[in-house]
């Protein structure tokens, strides 16, 4: 039995460039795990040698979860297990919900230590509104499946995060601004670390910036939400009135037609007692 931590799963955010991000709580809860699953072994191990220790890790990734799963969750019966990948928060875009899911399920402890995640520091930086934002993760390669996860969202009235690579970003920022339009958008590279660098602009400026020089190191595309939906015209008003009337009392219809279009609704109330 472990003297410091109680058996369970132990999810520990790691820095995403800067060792300095790791917080001592994440460092403590690793010199005392019994077990580190992780992504890559000498990635984690570069950071447990940065704090001083050496643990037993095992490997987890999309390759063997499946099979290595099972083995975890009866260890964490009586031993601390720790999740890491390789930077960053593990289970955004990176493995993990489903030991987490199946640890549940068994009823072991569960616990995060959260900190660094990519997409929430690039949040900070981009100047976009932050008050709804929207995850997306990695975009797919392929310029079709590209362009229809795009569409997908082209409505969500949220800013907008991907994650993205140096030699893919150019491509996506084009088929970004074809499917939402020229929104306000910001590369965020290299966060934390030393060539870290946030440019903003229009998502077509941006293309334009890197089309010549696709940038090195790991990268967010943040992307602001469409603009306002042009207010409804009075046409618009009328035919929806029309329409809504044939169904409903002139108070009932104006109320629908106000939700819908955002409209006044004593207003559209005397509007269709003179359309009736
Ligand atoms: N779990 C991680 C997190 O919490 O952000 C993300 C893992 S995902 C496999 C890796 C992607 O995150 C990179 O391809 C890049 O898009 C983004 N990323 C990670 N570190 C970054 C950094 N320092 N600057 C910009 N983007 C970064």
């Amino acid at each position: 039995m472990n003297a410091v931590l109680a058996p369970g799963l132990y999810i520990v955010a790691t820095p995403i460039g800067n060792l300095g991000d790791l917080s001592p709580r994440a460092a403590e809860i690793l010199r005392n795990a019994d077990l580190v699953a992780v992504e890559d072994s000498r990635v984690t191990a570069g950071l447990l040698r940065h704090i001083g220790t050496k643990r037993p890790m095992t490997p987890y990734h999309d390759h063997n979860a499946e099979s290595v799963r099972p083995g975890l969750i009866a260890r964490m019966a009586s031993e601390a297990v720790a999740l890491v990948s390789d930077a960053g928060t593990p289970l955004i875009s990176d493995p993990g919900y489903k030991l987490v899911r199946d640890a549940r399920a068994a009823g072991h402890l569960v616990v995060t230590i959260p900190g660094p995640c990519a997409g929430v520091a690039a949040l900070t930086l981009a100047g976009l509104p932050t008050d709804r934002f929207f995850f997306l993760g990695f975009l797919p390669a392929k310029q079709q499946a590209r362009a229809e996860a795009i569409a997908e969202v082209a409505s969500v009235r949220a800013t907008l995060v991907f994650y993205e690579s140096g030699p893919r970003l150019v491509a996506a920022l084009a088929a970004l601004a074809q499917g939402l339009g020229d929104r306000e958008a910001a590369v965020a590279r290299e966060i934390t670390k030393k060539f870290e660098e946030c440019v903003t602009g229009s998502l077509s400026e941006l293309a334009a910036r890197y089309a010549d020089a696709p940038p090195k190191g790991e990268i967010v595309i943040v992307v602001g939400p469409p603009g306002e939906a042009p207010a409804a015209s009075a046409a618009d008003a009328d035919a929806a009135l029309a329409e809504a009337l044939t169904r409903l009392p002139a108070s009932k219809a104006a109320g629908e037609v106000a939700k819908r279009l955002g409209l006044d609704r004593r207003t559209l109330y005397a509007r269709a007692l003179e359309l009736k």
